[in-house]
C-alpha cells in the first residue's frame, strides 16, 4: 500500500474520461447518510419510492423504478416490450448493442438489428423502413426501436424532435414500442430545452441515469407504465438487482435533481470554451462531450496523463473528453493548455 509516490503537492488529475467518473460531493454525502431507508424489496424504502414517484411524474409516466445500473433498466424496458424471439431495431453505434455485453441476446433471447446512422443522429424513416411486421412466418418481428438520446458515440448529439415525434406518431398506428436509452436525457434537455416530459412521453420505457452527468454514485431509473414496472419489478429481483435499504442511494439521487441537473449548462459551456481552445468546431458539440478526430490517440491520451489530463480513447484515431461535474473552469484550462500543447493548437 505505502509506495511512497502520495505527495501533497501534486495537484488531482482533471479527469474528462467520462462523466462517470465524479465522486459524490460532501452535500450528496450528507444526504445519504441522513436517508430515510427500509426495505425496498418489500417495497418500504421511503427514500427509493420517492425517488420514483418524482422521476415518473418529471417524465409524464406513470411509475418508475429504481435500478442498480443504466444498463439493467434499458434490458429490462427492452424486455417488457419485446419478447424472446422478436427485435429489437436500433442504431449500430447504440450503447444498448455496443457496450451492454450482448444482454438482450444472452439473457433475454431478444434479437437485435442495427441500422448505420450518421453520427447516431436519428433518422425516422430509415428505421421505419426496415421494421419487419408481426405475424409473418418468415420473419423475425421488430417488437420495439431503441432511440438513444444524447447520443454517446454520436458525441454527445440531441436527437431532433421532430425525427422522435415522426417516429412516435408511427409507432403508434404499427404497433411497435419505442424505449428510450436517456442515460444523458438530462443533458439532451438542457441543451435543447425541451422537457423531461415531452422526451418522456414519446417513449413506451426510458432508462435515465443518475450516474452520468447528475454526479450521483450509483443507480438509474426506469420509467413506463403502472403495469409495465410492475413487471420490471419482479425482472429486477430476478436478474440480482433487488436491493434492500439502498435508500442511501436513491437520496443521491434526489440530491443530484435538486443540486445538479440545474448546473448541466456548465458543462455544456465548459464543453464549448475546450472545443473553442482545441479547434473543434464548436457547432458538433452539442452537450458536455467533445470529440477529437484524427489525432494518435493513444499517444496523446497517454502523454495527457503524464500531465494531469485524463481524456477517454475512443478508437485510434479518436478522443474523447466529458465535461463533468468534478471539472471546474481552471480544469478546463489547464486540460485546454495541456491538449492545446500536445496538439499544437
Ligand atoms: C452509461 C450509459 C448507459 C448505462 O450504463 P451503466 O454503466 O450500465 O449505468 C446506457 N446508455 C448510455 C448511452 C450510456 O452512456
Amino acid at each position: 500500500m505505502a509506495d511512497g509516490s502520495t505527495t501533497a503537492t501534486r495537484p488531482a488529475p482533471v479527469d474528462l474520461r467520462s462523466d462517470t467518473v465524479t465522486r459524490p460531493t460532501a452535500a450528496m454525502r450528507r444526504a445519504m447518510a441522513e436517508a430515510e431507508v427500509g426495505d425496498d424489496v418489500y417495497g418500504e424504502d421511503p427514500s427509493i419510492t420517492a425517488l420514483e414517484e418524482r422521476v415518473a411524474a418529471m417524465f409524464g409516466h406513470e411509475a418508475a423504478l429504481f435500478v442498480p445500473s443504466g444498463t439493467m433498466g434499458n434490458q429490462i424496458g427492452m424486455r417488457l416490450v419485446c419478447e424472446p424471439g422478436q427485435e429489437v431495431l436500433c442504431d449500430a453505434d447504440a450503447h444498448v448493442v455496443t457496450y451492454e455485453m450482448g444482454a438482450a441476446a444472452a439473457i433475454f433471447g431478444i434479437s437485435t438489428r442495427t441500422v448505420v446512422s450518421d453520427g447516431g443522429r436519428l433518422d425516422a424513416g430509415q428505421l421505419i423502413e426496415q421494421v419487419r411486421p408481426k405475424g409473418d412466418w418468415h420473419l423475425t418481428a421488430t417488437a420495439a426501436i431503441a432511440v438513444e438520446n444524447s447520443h454517446n458515440r454520436g458525441g454527445g448529439l440531441v436527437q431532433p424532435l421532430g425525427e422522435l415525434r415522426r417516429l412516435w406518431d408511427w409507432s403508434r398506428g404499427a404497433g411497435v414500442a419505442v424505449h428510450l436509452d436517456g442515460a444523458r436525457i438530462w443533458n439532451a434537455a438542457a441543451a435543447s430545452g425541451t422537457d423531461l416530459a415531452t422526451y418522456g412521453r414519446l417513449a413506451d420505457t426510458a432508462s435515465v441515469c443518475l450516474s452520468k452527468g447528475l454526479g450521483a454514485p450509483v443507480g438509474s431509473v426506469l420509467v413506463a407504465s403502472a403495469e409495465r414496472i410492475a413487471t420490471a419489478r419482479l425482472w429486477r429481483k430476478r436478474l440480482g438487482g433487488g436491493m434492500r435499504q439502498a435508500g442511501v442511494l436513491a437520496a443521491a439521487g434526489l440530491h443530484a435533481l435538486d443540486h445538479h441537473l440545474p448546473r448541466l449548462a456548465e458543462d455544456h459551456e465548459h464543453a464549448q470554451l475546450l472545443a473553442k481552445r482545441l479547434g473543434v468546431d464548436p457547432a458538433t458539440v452539442e452537450t458536455n462531450m467533445v470529440v477529437l478526430d484524427d489525432v494518435p490517440a493513444q499517444l496523446v491520451a497517454e502523454a495527457a496523463k503524464a500531465q494531469g489530463v485524463l481524456v477517454g480513447r475512443v478508437n485510434p484515431r479518436r478522443l474523447r473528453m466529458v465535461t463533468n461535474l468534478d471539472v471546474d473552469r481552471a480544469g478546463i484550462d489547464r486540460a485546454a493548455d495541456v491538449l492545446a500543447g500536445l496538439l499544437d493548437r
